[in-house]
Order: structure tokens, then C-alpha cells, then sequence
């Protein structure tokens, strides 16, 4: 079914107001917010933190998460250190739990954005559908990016409980947090209409109109 965008009417939407304004103007006349058609430099920049995010999930991954200090010396554990700790002392539910928060939600939000910005860079339009379906799932888990967070807060409570020992958190949480951090702006930045904007039939519709005017990010 045929159908038109704001780029092929020259037109830019208010995304606080919802007022549609010519292209020429930069601010919205009723709520004064900045107008752009798109996310200015959307794609470079979900690329530079979703590289800068996996880049940061190696360290978080590979260093000590936590260590643990007791009358027996000390202990240092990965992420999947603290899994297996879990699994093998009969906590399946808190192994499974650390699993999916630490190892699997940001593997899996990191896979979908290079997946999107690959439906963008190879103009693979027919697949913009189910991207946009895939944007939508991983900016639901972005609001629970924070849950992370607490499951490391939380494995260190439950060691602590258990072992009596004391326990400090290793440098892979930092690691962990930036990475955390990275996704979250990744995916704000990411403008999903770019998917859709692929689609072959804008150049030919604008240059059948002899209207190539798409402003240009700034
Ligand atoms: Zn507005």
C-alpha cells in the first residue's frame, strides 16, 4: 500500500507537541522545543555507543565482578563465576536471574541495535517491520536497565549473607555499569523512522517532484 512521509511532504513533526511545522523552522512556534525531521546524527552516534558499549561488556565480563575477602584468603569471581557459584549451591532461580540480567539482556539489546543499524546501512527495508517490533522490545528492557545494577548489589548481598565474609565489588562493575549506561543512550539515540526511510520509493517520488530537499542534520 502506497503512503507518504513527513521527508516526501517536507514536513517535520513536534515529537512533545505533535505540531507539524515546515522543514525551514527549527523551533517548535507552540511549545518552543528544536525540530528535526530525524534524531540528529542518530546513526553514527547509536553506532559509537553500542561499539563503545560492547568494547566495555569484554572487561565486565572477564574481570573480577566481586571480591571476596575472608579468613580463608581471598576470592575473586567473574559474572559467570557468581552464575555457577549459584547453580552449584542449589539457587537455580538467583543463577538463572543473574544470568539473564547480567549476561544475556545485554548481549541481547547489544545484537538487536547492530542489527537495526544494519536494516539502515544496507537499506534491508523489508525487514524494517520487525525491526521496529525489535526497537520496541528492547527500549520496554531499557527501563529496567537499573535491574542490572541491583542484581549485582544483590549477588553481593547474598555472598556476604552466606559466606560471612566481606565482600567489595571488583572493577568489572564499573565495566558493567558503563556498558549498562552506553546501551541506554544507544538506544535513545537511535531513530527508528530511519529504518523505514530506506525504502527506495522516497528518492524516486522526491525526484520525480524535482524535490531532493531533506535538510540536512546539523
Ligand atoms: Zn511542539
Amino acid at each position: 500500500m502506497p503512503w507518504k512521509s513527513d521527508i516526501d511532504e517536507n514536513l517535520q513533526l513536534c515529537i512533545h507537541c505533535r505540531k507539524l511545522h515546515p522543514l525551514e523552522k527549527r523551533i517548535c512556534d507552540r511549545c518552543g522545543s528544536t525540530l528535526h525531521q530525524r534524531i540528529p546524527h542518530s546513526v553514527p552516534t547509536t553506532w559509537a555507543l553500542a561499539i563503545a558499549s560492547i568494547v566495555f561488556l569484554v572487561p565486565a565480563n572477564l574481570l573480577p565482578m566481586m571480591i571476596v575477602r575472608s579468613i580463608a584468603g581471598e576470592d575473586a569471581g567473574t559474572i559467570m563465576d557468581g552464575v555457577i557459584y549459584f547453580f552449584e549451591h542449589g539457587s537455580v532461580g538467583i543463577a538463572a536471574v543473574i544470568f539473564t540480567a547480567s549476561v544475556f539482556v545485554p548481549f541481547f539489546k547489544l545484537t538487536v541495535l547492530f542489527y537495526l543499524l544494519l536494516i539502515i546501512h544496507f537499506k534491508w527495508h523489508k525487514r524494517a517491520l520487525f525491526g521496529l517490533k525489535l526497537f520496541r522490545v528492547i527500549h520496554f528492557i531499557g527501563k529496567w536497565s537499573m535491574l542490572d545494577i541491583f542484581v549485582v548489589a544483590l549477588m553481593v548481598g547474598l555472598v556476604q549473607f552466606k559466606n560471612l565474609a566481606t565482600i567489595v565489588t571488583g572493577p568489572a562493575a564499573v565495566a558493567f555499569m558503563l556498558s549498562v549506561i552506553m546501551t541506554m543512550f544507544a538506544t535513545e539515540r537511535f531513530d527508528p523512522r530511519l529504518m523505514f526511510d530506506t525504502e527506495p520509493r522516497h528518492g524516486r517520488e522526491n525526484r520525480k517532484k524535482g524535490n531532493t530537499h531533506v535538510r540536512k542534520e546539523e
